[in-house]
């Protein structure tokens, strides 16, 4: 039987860290403070800030809502992002995406300074990443698979590890951070071929699909250790990861639960990047 590699321990050891951090902090009179920046009332966005807040409440950080009508257009968006940026009060700005089609998304993510860009969307953030410098800023969900990866001691000196996704929040980022701890890094995507010979031949694989249950048993084998970063509804409307996790429990070595795994880290690694953010200003 795999052994599960759960995220909530990992989500824990961030936060223990964070509230000493935070404690410290309240003795210099600052408190990590994030605003959101919401436009329109999508059902998931409402839900993914709800979980924010608690998760801020519990540790000590503020938050501040800022939610706009999703016809704001861009200028009036820019306007306010600048307010948010010359704001004492404000140490970290999340701006939930995808936004509206009629919104220019990359003069957004270049309008958020640098210095409050705690999900790290601004092109200075990734490309400090991408220089292999990584005390900054750094995407949440490539971060929290590398949190898990070092909670559990899992090797990558000079292993194998095969990241199935090219996106700049996921799959390009993480390839970075992997290379960073020497691991030999392979990335794919929908037109990489023979894909299960790939998978086989990884010591780790960090699969980010978004369609659940795809990989089957014919992508592993006994020493195979997955880390499913894909979220997405089964046949039933169950969440479920890209991996077919019940069939590759026994057959597996290690292997992140959906839900349970990486995402609960992801908003542990955004809150302590809310810390970081209030401890450089
Ligand atoms: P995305 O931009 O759609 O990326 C999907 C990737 O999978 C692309 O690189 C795509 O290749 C590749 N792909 C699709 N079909 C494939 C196939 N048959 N064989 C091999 N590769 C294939 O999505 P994303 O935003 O990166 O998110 C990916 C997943 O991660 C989603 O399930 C999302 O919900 C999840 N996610 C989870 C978290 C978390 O905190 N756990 C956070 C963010 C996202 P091409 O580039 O060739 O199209």
């Amino acid at each position: 039987m795999a052994e599960v590699l759960k995220g909530n321990v990992v989500a824990n050891k961030i936060k223990e860290k964070m509230t000493e951090d935070i404690e410290q902090l309240g003795k210099l009179g600052k408190i990590p403070t994030l605003g959101i920046v919401r436009l329109g009332q999508n059902p998931g966005d409402i839900s993914y800030e709800k979980s924010i807040i608690k998760n801020c409440d519990k540790l000590g950080i503020e938050t501040k809502v800022f939610e706009k009508d999703e016809n704001i257009n861009t200028e009036e968006l820019i306007e306010l992002i600048e307010e948010l940026n010359h704001d004492n009060n404000i140490s970290g700005i999340l701006v939930f995406r995808p936004l509206p089609k009629h919104i220019d998304e990359e003069i957004i993510t270049n309008t958020i300074s640098p210095l409050k860009d705690v999900d790290c969307m601004h092109p200075l953030n990734l490309e400090k990443i991408f220089e292999g410098d990584l005390s900054g800023f750094a995407p949440c969900t490539p971060k929290a698979a590398m949190e898990v990866l070092k909670y559990y001691d899992i090797p990558l000196e000079g292993k194998n590890v095969v990241v199935v996704n090219r996106s700049m929040v996921v799959g390009k980022p993480l390839a970075m951070m992997l290379l960073e701890e020497n691991a030999t890094v392979t990335i794919c995507h929908s037109r990489t071929q023979n894909l299960n010979e790939i998978t086989n031949n990884a010591d780790v694989v960090v699969v980010a699909l978004g369609r659940a249950k795809f990989f089957d048993e014919s992508y592993f084998n006994e020493k195979s250790v997955i880390i499913d970063v894909g979220v997405s509804l089964d046949e039933d409307g169950k969440l479920s990861g890209d991996v077919d996790y019940d069939k590759l429990l026994p057959l597996v070595d290690k292997i992140t639960p959906v839900p349970g795994g990486v995402g609960s880290v992801t908003t542990s690694i955004l809150l302590s990047q809310v810390v970081l953010a209030c401890k450089n200003m």
